[in-house]
């Protein structure tokens, strides 16, 4: 570990006081300003669930489950990680304490520990810190950010509080902590308060760790005073530790008030390391040209997962969102998402779906399960009929295909296996692979997922936008279109533009230029491979065609 030779550099990044401050953007945020001083960076994830990983977890509990080139489900972090740092990360960089935990069992269970007693907090801190050693070699960094999930004091993150503590023991210049902590205003006192943050971090010390920077989360910058304060309370080296992260009406900004406000300078003093480079410029680019922009393009989202309670759950679409928002940012138009909820429309095409006429373009996301999805199938109708836009992720591509069959080829009782077993006309089914794993109960891994290969066929709208023959892209599906049917769905006019490169799966469903403007869907979800400096070409082509009707 750390090595003395490639002395790579760790920061581990924690929470203080609350959760949902923005954490993983803060991760994120380090990670973009180090690697535009011209370092390799790695970002780690470390998650205190037991879950063995994210793919099981509810997403209106948990927010979206990201999905990694290797096919690992994880926390929608991983998401935030990719597209700010405009790198693919190995499945390395993704644990949880589920994970680490079974692995150390497992290992016990084969006599792979030779009979000794085998304790948490050597063993199970010795495997995370060899997780993080694997993430080092996998991606060469030099500079490794390693994000503990939760707040400090619960009692569930404290082994990699620990793991964290052992590694500064070894090799004490080589690791920092950075807390984001949060400031609150009381409005009822008027005053940003620092006290919270003072005992978070006299319970982070309980641990045998302090933090050398506190990026202090509130709705406003803080002062110089309190910036003193906090210094001189907690004993940071000096006030330029505390750093501003004041409410942001963008996500994309935090890197520019971090740079503005020194981090990366801090960072790099406290290593003893000299950036090699200076350029947040590309980034600043990407950023004030959205700023300036006055055009704008209004898509609806049709879907379940929006409402928990009060709450439209957008959580749940994260990528989608911003995946949607970043094209739009690059082609200087304001990307307004409507959601809407897909039961609304299930009734009559005469009824409430005719509203769609109202949006530039629509959209509808993955999915699961039965809820709304006449809906669904009824509001790609009209997108059809009517020329709207529409683009279909994964479910959406499969409903509509669903929609093609029923209402252009004619077959009435077309369905996906996943709601109607029993169709006649399974025109999504079950891989036969998949199927022997859902008897087994096996649901952690009865899915297709992670990155495939698709040829696009040349003259598409597909082709048109990637400009290439060859694409990876990230899957998370149990059903597909089923083979059996492809043949007299093309002959009714629905393009298969992208398919497996033996041909047998189909990727990408799309209707001809000259017969709708864009109608296109895919079975992958493009959404994953969205990166702040390098839009999805189907998200752009998609809000380039809303921009125009
Ligand atoms: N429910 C569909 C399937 O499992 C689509 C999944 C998705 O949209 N991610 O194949």
């Amino acid at each position: 570990m750390a090595d003395k030779k490639s002395r790579t550099k760790y920061i581990f990044v924690v929470g203080g006081v609350m959760s949902g401050v923005g954490k993983g953007v803060t991760t994120a945020s380090i990670g973009t300003i180090l690697k535009s001083k011209g370092f390799r960076v790695s970002l780690i994830k470390a998650d205190p669930y037991l879950n063995v990983d994210a793919g099981t977890m509810n997403p209106t509990e948990h927010g979206e489950v990201f999905v990694m080139d290797s096919g690992l489900e994880t926390d929608q972090d991983m998401g935030n990680y990719e597209r700010f740092l405009n790198q693919t990360l190995p499945k390395e960089n993704y644990m949880t304490n589920g994970m680490v935990f079974k692995y150390v069992i497992d290992k016990e269970r084969a006599l792979g520990y030779k009979g000794k007693c085998v304790e948490p907090t050597y063993h199970i801190t010795e495997e995370i810190l060899r997780r993080i050693n694997e993430s080092v070699k996998k991606t060469n960094a030099e500079i490794v950010v390693v994000e503990i999930g939760g707040t400090i004091g619960e009692y569930q993150n404290a082994i990699f509080l620990e793991a964290a503590r052992q590694l500064k023991n070894k090799n004490p210049k080589d690791v920092m902590f950075v807390m984001v902590s949060y400031l609150p205003t009381p409005s009822s006192i008027g005053e940003m308060k620092t006290k919270p943050t003072q005992n978070a971090v006299m319970q982070m010390n309980s641990y045998g760790v302090s933090p050398n920077i506190i990026v202090a989360r509130a709705e406003l910058p803080i002062d110089k005073k309190r910036k003193e304060k906090i210094a001189h309370m907690v004993g940071l080296l000096s006030s330029e530790d505390v750093i501003a992260a004041p409410n942001v009406s963008s996500i994309y900004d935090v890197p520019i008030n971090f740079e503005n406000d020194g981090l990366a300078r801090r960072i790099l003093d406290h290593f003893n390391l000299k950036p090699k480079q200076k350029d947040l410029n590309e980034w600043k680019k990407v950023i004030s040209k959205s700023k300036k922009s006055n055009k704008e393009v209004n898509i609806a989202v049709v879907g379940k997962y929006f409402d928990t309670g009060d709450f439209v759950l957008s959580d749940a679409y994260i990528s989608v969102i911003e995946a949607l928002k970043i094209s739009g940012m690059h082609l200087g138009v304001k990307t307004n998402l409507h959601w809407l909820n897909s039961k609304n429309f299930e009734k009559s095409l005469g009824g409430e779906v005719k509203s769609l006429s109202g949006y530039d373009g629509v959209l509808v996301p993955g999915g699961f399960g039965e809820t709304g999805i006449e809906g669904k199938i009824n509001a790609i109708k009209y997108a059809r009929e009517n020329k709207i836009p529409y683009f279909g992720l994964c479910y959406g591509m499969q409903l509509m295909v669903v929609e093609y069959a029923r209402n252009v080829l004619g077959v009435k009782d077309a369905h996906t296996v996943e709601i109607n077993p029993k169709t006649k006309n399974p025109v999504i089914d079950i891989m036969p692979d998949q199927k022997k794993k859902l008897e087994m109960k096996d649901y952690g891994a009865s899915m297709r997922l992670g990155s495939y290969e698709a040829v696009i066929k040349k003259g598409t709208v597909a082709f048109s936008a990637y400009k290439k023959e060859k694409v990876l892209e990230r899957h998370r599906h149990r059903y597909e279109v089923n083979p059996e049917y492809v043949k007299m769905i093309e002959e009714a006019g629905l393009v298969f533009s992208g398919k497996s490169p033996n041909g047998v799966l189909m990727e990408i469903a799309e209707l001809p230029k000259s017969v709708h403007p864009f109608f296109l869907g895919t079975q992958f979800h493009p959404e994953f491979l969205a990166r702040v400096l390098e839009p999805h070409p189907l998200f752009t082509d998609f809000i380039k065609v809303c921009l125009k009707k």
